[in-house]
């Protein structure tokens, strides 16, 4: 037998294990994640109103509930158990932790109320566990820095509606919060130009079609070069309606300052000619890209972990964004996971070490409560249970909420409950 261990359960983790499983009949795997349900930015980062893209969590529970598969969630490697204990257990271990640390600008006013970076916001947005509260006040401009696909869910999730919302997942206090808001503008501004910006065509198209915004290009005749992108903000540029909301496009502006007391009045930029603007903002949302955090006893460099083709060193291998960076979309992983796999398939050997097995004695005798499949199913089932009218799901926003939906302290494989 091979023991595996991945520690994280979004795309990069769930699609390695089952590549895995495909080219070892002898592995044995298990998936490591600190909070009690998977999925990682499938469920916190993906935007509530996008639930086709959710929707791949069905494939990826299939991973989680195949036989050779164990969930290990509700636990953080560094805290429960140390790397180098885990990489003495298993024959190999991979690190699919994502980056979840937002990358600054290092601008001043940066640390003003109402600046916020992207991960942050989202994971407010999709009730992540514990995120500290959000205070918006009297919101009617809002400034979003960055043009990828990131800087359009936030803009698409601020310039919506109540009734555009239904059928999501936005939470009731998330959604209160966001409609009391009397939004009136809001600015996307990339540093480059048009025919530079990350957006994908499908992903910009979208706010063409919103109900109370639209888009418009504040300086039309800057459209240069030929692109999806461009040819669709060409388009944009001839909506000539009038609506609640204005989601303006600005190019060539690099972010320089936010301004403000304590909280933010106006985010400063300067032009390539060397002019400054300034645009008035109640909310700032950097949308520039993430760094990877270490894990235990592994130091990540320049926002990822150094590798060489996934690998770290003998035994200990890196996959999904903790690799390469922010980038790719939910496919991207797919294709990545398979090269590892075969990687890992080629160099480890089965050995003597007891994997699942002596996890499971240590986090008895560490008195860990961790949360399987099966009761992560039972969370999964009490948040759509909880739903209500017009809402697919109410995800629980504390950890204390889920352990409970959990009933991890009934698990006999639970003995005593560190909650
Ligand atoms: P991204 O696509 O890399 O875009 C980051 C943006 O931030 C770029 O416009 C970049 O400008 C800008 N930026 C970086 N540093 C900056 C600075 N110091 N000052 C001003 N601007 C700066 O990243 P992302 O939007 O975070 O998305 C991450 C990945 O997730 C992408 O691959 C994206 O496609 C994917 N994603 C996909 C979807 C979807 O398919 N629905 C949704 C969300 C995210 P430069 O280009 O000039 O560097």
């Amino acid at each position: 037998m091979r023991h595996i261990a991945i520690i994280g359960s979004g795309p990069a983790g769930c699609y390695l294990a089952d590549n895995v499983l495909r080219l070892l009949p002898d592995s044995s795997i298990d998936i490591l994640e600190r909070l009690p349900s998977p999925f990682g930015l499938i469920r916190y980062g993906v935007a509530p109103d996008h639930q086709g893209t959710k929707a791949v969590t069905r494939v990826l529970d299939r991973v989680l509930s195949r036989d050779r598969v164990s969930f290990f969630g509700n636990v953080e490697v560094g805290r429960d158990v140390g790397l180098d204990e885990l990489m003495s257990l298993y024959d190999a271990v991979v690190l699919a932790t994502g980056a979840e640390r937002d990358r600054r600008l290092g601008i001043p006013g940066e640390g003003l109320l109402g600046v916020i970076g992207s991960g942050a916001f989202t994971g407010w947005y999709n009730s992540y566990p514990e995120h500290p509260a959000m205070h918006l006040q009297d919101v009617r401009s809002a400034v979003i820095i960055g043009n990828g696909n990131v800087a359009i869910d936030v803009v698409r999730v601020l310039a919506k509606g109540p009734a555009e919302m239904a059928g999501s997942d936005l939470s009731p206090e998330v959604m209160s919060i966001l409609n009391a808001q009397p939004i009136e503008t809001i600015h996307i501004v990339g540093r480059r130009g048009a025919a530079d910006a990350r957006f994908t065509e499908h992903e910009l198209a979208e706010l063409g079609t919103l109900q109370r915004a639209r888009p418009v290009v504040v300086v039309p005749a800057g459209l240069v070069g030929q692109s999806a992108v461009v040819e669709t903000l060409r388009r944009f540029a001839e909506d000539g309606r009038s609506t609640q909301v204005a989601i303006n496009f600005h190019f060539n502006l690099t972010p320089i300052a936010f301004l403000g007391d304590e909280r933010l009045s106006a985010v400063q930029f300067r032009s390539a000619d060397g002019k400054t603007t300034e645009l008035p903002a109640r909310l700032a949302v950097t949308c520039i890209g993430y760094e990877t955090v270490a894990c235990g006893t592994a130091s990540p460099a320049n926002g990822v972990f150094p590798n060489e083709d996934g690998k770290i060193r003998d035994g200990l291998y890196v996959v999904g964004w903790a690799k390469r960076g922010p980038s790719g979309t939910i496919p991207t992983n797919r294709t990545e996971a398979q090269q590892l796999a075969q990687k890992i398939a080629q160099e480890v050997a089965g050995s003597d070490r007891p994997g699942r097995s002596a996890l499971r004695q240590l986090f008895k005798e560490r008195r860990v409560c961790w949360v399987d499949h099966a009761a992560w199913r039972r969370i999964d089932a009490a948040e759509l249970a909880r739903a209500g009218d017009g809402r697919c799901r109410e995800k629980f926003s504390t950890i204390g909420e889920m352990l409970e939906a959990a009933q991890v302290g009934q698990n006999l494989s639970c003995p005593g409950a560190r909650i």
